[in-house]
């Protein structure tokens, strides 16, 4: 009830602090600006934009500037989840189909105004929402209420439908006399075309397309869409000035959406040099959603660190160990609805358990990699002069442990405090 009665108090001060936001000093025990830790730095934020950042007694702060002190903490850019759905929450709680079928638009809304609120106060100010599986355009309708202040939640990049091929997509199973919904909108050949287009008008920021499915013969991830269809997706989604993204995991699906010009891969479980080269030349971003495979299998039965690691396990640690040698860029992206919302730092963890990657990377894929990925690398995911104030802070040192990151003592977004602890 306390803990209730808090989180309303920081609520009603932040929106308060909507309408006359002070000018503020934030003077933490270091800062990592996006790039590098700089030990002793603070930062000045006027409105909604940083204006001052740099090393105490160089930043130079008006006279009526709230000092806002905050010793033994590191002061970061908020942090961007590059792959999240809202609208879903853990599968060992519900299961997808039920979710997707049985739950209306409106309750499944109602659910996500939570998840964003939680999103938020875990310091990840920013959300990429790769498709609201069945809740139709409700996505943009959430980005919406959060713009607006109605709501507490993340800045929403938002997919709206997502787009399968006939016949790929679930839910599956069902008597074929009923027609079943699907997670997302199916088209094929020229007809992509209109979806396209239709999606752009409802409010989708970016295409989202299921490049391949587990609808082999034996279950196992085949193409969806052939190269020419994705091409033609690729060249409508462009000419609007938006981008394309792709849910891949077969090595053929992820050539043919690399060759028609997606952006950003997801998931990627078979991942081979040649795959890993061909990304790096077309300049692709890969999000390998490492926590939905390890939270999925452990929902499963697989008791993890006492049983033998499932095969998707280990072929994501292959395929992302494959890609962080090769130098592929790695963007920050956990499929979180598949476990809680909040528990994003989770993806960051695992991506230093099964690639290995350094913590300093893991901190630029959080904040300056995925802001380029989301083509807002002028706006947030670092600390200078002239971005919008979106920062967070935790207790501790994260370059030193990735997981310090759950420590949050500190939220603002556009310049609002929505979680100062003291
Ligand atoms: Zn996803």
């Amino acid at each position: 009830m306390k803990k209730i009665i808090t989180l309303l108090l920081i609520l009603v001060t932040c929106f308060s602090l909507a309408q006359n936001q002070p000018t503020v000093l934030l003077q933490p025990d270091r800062v990592f600006d996006g790039v590098e830790m700089h030990e002793g730095w603070v930062v000045l934020v006027e409105g909604n934009l940083i204006t001052g950042v740099g090393a105490k007694g160089s930043v130079r702060a008006p006279k009526d500037a709230q000092v806002i002190s905050m010793p033994g903490t590191t002061l970061l850019p908020g942090l961007i989840e590059g792959h999240s759905h809202l609208f879903l929450y853990p599968y060992n709680i519900t299961d997808w189909d039920t979710q997707v079928l049985k739950e209306s638009d409106a309750y499944r809304t109602v659910r996500a105004t939570v998840h964003a609120k939680n999103t938020l106060m875990a310091g990840f100010t920013t959300v990429r929402d790769l498709g609201t599986e069945g809740a139709g355009y409700s996505d943009v309708a959430l980005k919406r209420a959060i713009n607006e202040g109605i709501v507490p939640g993340p800045r929403m990049i938002v997919a709206g439908r997502a787009i399968v091929s006939t016949g790929s997509y679930g839910p599956k199973g069902y008597d074929t006399d009923m027609t079943i919904m699907l997670g997302a909108e199916p088209a094929d050949g020229n007809e992509v075309v209109r979806v396209v287009r239709d999606q752009i008008g409802k409010g989708a920021d970016f295409i989202k397309v299921y490049a391949d499915y587990r609808w082999g013969t034996k279950g196992e991830d085949q193409p969806s869409f052939t190269l020419e269809e994705l091409k033609l997706i690729n060249e409508v989604t462009r000419s609007s000035g938006r981008y394309l993204v792709c849910h891949a995991k077969s090595k053929e699906a992820m050539r043919r959406a690399i060759l028609a010009g997606a952006e950003t891969i997801e998931h990627g479980d078979f991942i081979d040099e040649e795959i890993a080269q061909l990304m790096k030349q077309h300049n692709v971003t890969f999000f390998p959603t490492v926590a939905a495979i390890d939270a999925i299998n452990q929902y499963r039965g697989w008791k993890k660190g006492k049983e033998e690691e499932p095969a998707a396990v280990k072929n994501k640690k292959k395929s992302l160990t494959i890609a962080v040698n090769a130098g592929v860029t790695i963007g920050m992206g956990g499929d979180v609805g598949v476990f809680p919302h909040g528990e994003n730092v989770y993806e960051l963890e695992l991506m230093a358990e099964y690639g290995g990657m350094k913590t300093i990377d893991l901190l630029k894929a959080v904040t300056t990699v995925n802001a380029r990925a989301l083509h807002l690398e002028n706006e947030i995911g670092s600390i200078r002069n002239g971005m919008k104030a979106d920062l967070m802070a935790v207790r501790g040192d994260p370059s030193k442990s990735i997981s310090e990151l759950r420590k949050v003592a500190f939220v603002m977004k556009d310049g609002v405090i929505y979680r100062q602890e003291k």
